[in-house]
């Protein structure tokens, strides 16, 4: 699992950056969530799972905080504390020529499948 001042400092830097993450209509909405969510963790509420679902619930911003949690550089944003092991990771298509990739942000989400071959996908 994620440590929380990994996930709050990821959701400021996706909050920072949403409206060039997400197109206008879904930034809008992600923002005012985000700004909610942050405002309450200020107020020294638990929301690490509540910050996870919403960064989770559009492909842009999930992508973004997938890349921030394992370390990843994304555009201008230098890359937060490490992973920590066995949380998450890539998957790819064991099928012969398949391109298709897949993620988890932890352990708690299925792991994918590809969609042109309905197989497992392993582990990078
Ligand atoms: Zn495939």
């Amino acid at each position: 699992m994620w440590s929380p001042e990994l996930v709050l400092a990821t959701a400021r830097a996706i909050q920072a950056d949403v409206s060039r993450l997400l197109p206008a209509g879904e930034a809008r909405d992600a923002e005012r969530e985000l700004t909610a969510l942050l405002a309450r963790a200020d107020a020294g509420e638990e929301v690490v799972d509540e910050l996870l679902a919403c960064l989770r619930a559009r492909a842009g911003t999930r992508d973004a905080t997938f890349s921030l949690l394992r370390g990843e550089r994304v555009g201008s944003y230098r890359p937060l504390l490490g992973a920590p092991l066995g949380a998450g990771g890539r998957y790819a298509c064991p099928v012969s020529g398949c391109e298709e990739k897949g993620d988890r942000l932890d352990d708690s989400e299925p792991e994918p499948r590809c969609p042109d071959h309905s197989v497992r996908m392993q582990r990078l």
